[in-house]
């Protein structure tokens, strides 16, 4: 039987840049003791009192089906959190819960791009954004970056990029590069898509994870508000990525329609899931301290081991779990570096080729250990940097 070209073709073609990953996965599975460095989740897991409001939740018959769009309280949570936070005035019937930021990015490019429609994207990009647009129909356009821009998007090539474009992803704080747009970045990024009519779609997934600057949401700036959509997250903030709730943030006729959409397909999200999202939301800015602290930590403890060598350059790492490590001076690209790294010293890292053609000849590092295991990886990983040079 034939599948949909839709889904036989939602990856790609060539090498999908995962076999680090892939290889670690095995060794570990095998009893080999890796240093896993390579995905986006913490090393803690959901705060206990988070589980105790779910649990209290569920047991008290929160069970069943939930409001679609999400329940009302959580919507308005999440409204007075963006209120709060971008000084513009957002209501629950700006806000749809869905099954994570994931499942918010897909339905946000389903309800602006038609079939064929032309759907931009920064790269370097977070893994799963061109298949994220192939999904819908659309037509993935990557728009390059440099890193000697520290990976922002500059005028001329958001400008080449535009024309007949339905719609733009940015994603700051950034995985995989660890950057925070600036002021300039983002008004850059809004007067493009004035000028060319295109939707901006905003992964704002990393919100409390900024270590360096000020996260700005480009919805507060002028003009952007109805042509934004918002995703957002429980994931990263609060340590939930099993939960999958997030939710989208924009104009209520959009939001209508997304519910129509998520009638149809999701169903919505797990009403005990609600509800602890609730509570934890209700822990304000403390427990999104908490849960963001040991990568703040660890991203200082990193800037002083870089900032002792000088075989690894280090991207400005402003925010989110990542480091981006730019290793050209080894000679090695960031697929023979990681695999070399992996049977070296069995350290597992994310080439920055999986992240697209910008980050080639970089690496992406989780900071998702323990201190003194991410430190002794880091400072082993700098070493064999070193013995290239
Ligand atoms: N956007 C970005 C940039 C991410 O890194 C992730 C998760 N790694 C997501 C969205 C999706 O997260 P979730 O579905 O868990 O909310």
């Amino acid at each position: 039987m034939q599948l949909s070209k839709r889904i036989s073709t939602l990856t790609g073609d060539g090498s999908d840049g995962w076999d680090v990953f892939n290889r670690a996965r095995k060794m570990i599975a095998s009893g080999e003791p890796v240093i896993e460095l390579t995905i986006g989740e913490h090393d803690v897991r959901t705060d206990p009192t988070i589980l105790a409001a779910m649990d209290a939740s569920a047991r008290g018959g929160h069970t069943g089906y939930a409001t679609v769009a999400g329940v009302n309280a959580l919507r308005e949570r999440v409204a007075s959190r963006l209120t709060e936070r971008t000084g513009v005035a957002t209501r629950p019937g700006n806000v749809m819960i869905t099954p994570g930021g994931q499942s918010a990015l897909y339905s946000a490019h389903h309800a602006v791009c038609d079939e064929g429609d032309v759907a931009l994207f920064i790269d370097p990009y977070y893994a799963t954004y061109p298949g994220t647009i192939r999904g819908v129909g659309a037509v993935p356009r990557a728009i390059p970056t440099d890193a000697s821009d520290a990976f922002q998007p500059g005028r001329d090539a958001l400008e080449a990029a535009a024309p007949g474009a339905r719609s733009l992803l940015i994603n700051s704080p950034n995985n995989p590069t660890g950057v925070v747009y600036d002021r300039a970045t983002l008004e850059r990024i809004a007067q493009t898509c004035i000028a060319h009519d295109i939707w901006l779609i905003s992964d704002e997934v990393y919100d409390t994870q900024v270590w360096e600057g000020t996260h700005l949401s480009p919805r507060a700036l002028p003009g952007m508000l109805e042509r934004t959509l918002v995703v957002g997250s429980m994931s990263k903030s609060h340590a939930m990525t099993g939960s999958r709730c997030g939710w989208i943030v924009g104009p209520e006729a959009v939001i209508e329609h997304l519910i129509t959409l998520a009638t149809h397909t999701t169903y919505g999200v797990p009403g005990f899931v609600q509800d602890a999202a609730i509570y934890a939301l209700d822990q304000g800015p403390a427990l999104e301290d908490k849960v963001s602290a040991p990568f703040r930590r660890r991203r200082d403890l990193a800037q002083k081991v870089l900032g002792a060598q000088n075989a690894v350059t280090a991207v400005p790492s402003q925010g989110a779990m990542y480091l981006m490590l730019d290793i050209r001076a080894t000679g090695l690209s960031g697929e023979e570096f990681a695999n070399a790294l992996l049977d070296a010293h069995k350290i597992a890292v994310m080439p920055g080729e999986s992240f697209g053609q910008a980050a080639a000849g970089h690496l992406r590092v989780a900071m998702t250990v323990e201190d003194e295991v991410f430190l002794e990886a880091l400072e082993r990983l700098c070493a064999f940097a070193a013995s290239y040079t």
